[in-house]
């Protein structure tokens, strides 16, 4: 799955890559076997660099330890020969592994990206596709795409039966029984329903495939994913029927029915929404993020909990790339770096179950972790509708742990 001409997977015991490891056997021990030293507790150690984990509130140069997948200890100056392995992270940046609460992952069918190429490369360890595959669909979507793939992907299932590829096309397509028996099926990791609400897919029967979205969601006792984009039917009868826990992607569009009123004021349903639970995600994919949009919902006080990509094979391509560029431009809107790393990390672990412990690197999580470097210089960005930002700084991937192993990024 891996292009290995971009991204070059690397065991940390050999090889030339830009985070050169050392490989620290202790030398100056000789009652230890080389396979077991009797000081050795790690598998791995990530040393000297930043870490943030906005869960846990750090910013700190701290040392990350793995044993057996997972984050055993976070600290100061960690002896090297604790460890079978070494990487250092001098200058970077260590996070626990991005999550991409909005991606299609369905490599080869409609627009879905390859997930390993494109998030994994990129720092994002959990990806969250949403709602590519229906109930009709689904098992071909498990068997060749979750099941096979490096990042962790988890799903959505689409109400529509055969998913974003062709949405609904007509109500006999939409199967609220069903869609929660796929759901249950493949819990865990399926995580929730995902429903597109716009003129070209659901048209005048928005609010009816919304219900049984929603119908679906309960029975399956998971969360619903809302793309609201152009909507026939007006956003605060639809974000009456979100609950909490729901997720409404896509939140700074500048189509009809979007967040602002004629004024440019927040909808009340909109904060009504948020204080009943309700996440707002911007997913920019192709055409829904607006820079003034956006700036108004900042202005008012109203920023997204997580940012997301709605990443496609179009979108990788253009004004999205990856969850890093996408950080960075909403850094160059104004949040900053600490606030959004934990959009995509301890904010996004909160939106989903993922069945296990991501977004984080508190001691006993999963071992899924991101290094970056933060470049500093003049970076143009651009929303949806032609508007450009300009950033003075950008994340740039360098390698991530997954699986207990180490994929340096090569570029
Ligand atoms: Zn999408």
């Amino acid at each position: 799955m891996l292009n290995r001409r971009e991204f070059s997977k690397y065991f940390v015991t050999g090889g030339a890559a830009l985070l050169a490891p050392s490989s620290l056997w202790p030398a100056g021990n000789p009652t230890a076997s080389p396979q077991q030293p009797a000081n050795q507790t790690f598998d791995l150690l990530i040393e000297g660099g930043t870490v943030i984990d906005p869960a846990q509130n750090i910013h700190a140069s701290l040392d990350v330890a793995i044993k057996n997948g997972k984050i055993a200890e976070v600290s100061k100056d960690i002896p090297k020969e604790r460890a079978l392995k070494v990487v250092s992270a001098k200058e970077k940046i260590v996070t626990p592994g991005f999550i991409d609460v909005h991606a299609h992952c369905y490599d080869g069918v409609g627009l879905g990206m390859n997930a390993d190429r494109y998030c994994l490369t990129r720092g994002v360890t959990t990806a969250v596709d949403a709602g590519s595959a229906g109930y009709a669909t689904f098992p071909n979507f498990r068997k060749y795409i979750l099941n096979t793939s490096t990042t962790r992907i988890v799903a959505l299932v689409n109400i529509g039966a055969i998913g974003t590829a062709m949405g609904p096309g007509s109500l006999d397509w939409v199967n609220p029984q069903l869609t929660a028996k796929a759901a249950t099926d493949n819990k865990p990791v399926v995580v929730g329903i995902k429903i597109q609400l716009s003129k070209a897919i659901t048209g005048a029967g928005d609010m009816e495939c919304l219900k049984r979205a929603v119908e679906a969601a309960e029975i399956a006792r998971l969360p619903l994913m809302a793309h609201i984009e152009d909507s026939y039917s007006p956003l605060p009868g639809i974000l009456k029927m979100l609950r909490k826990g729901d997720i409404y992607t896509h939140c700074y569009n500048s189509r009809t029915h979007g967040i602002l009123d004629a004024n440019g004021k927040i909808l009340p349903e909109a904060r009504e929404a948020r204080k009943r639970g309700v996440f707002f995600d911007p997913a920019q994919g192709q055409t829904h993020l607006n820079f003034e949009v956006a700036d108004k919902c900042f202005q008012q006080n109203f920023l997204p909990d997580t940012i997301s990509t709605d990443l496609t094979v179009i979108a990788v391509e253009r004004r999205v790339y990856d969850l890093p560029t996408m950080v960075s431009k909403f850094m160059a809107m104004g949040i900053g770096l600490d606030q959004a790393i934990g959009m995509v990390t301890s904010n996004a672990a909160r939106v989903f179950d993922y069945g296990a412990q991501v977004g984080t690197l508190r001691p006993g999580s999963e071992a899924d972790v991101s290094i970056f470097e933060l470049r500093d210089g003049e970076f143009e960005f651009e929303d949806s509708d032609g508007g450009k930002r300009t950033g003075r700084q950008m994340l740039v991937s360098k390698a991530v742990v997954r699986h207990a192993q180490v994929f340096v990024n090569a570029v």
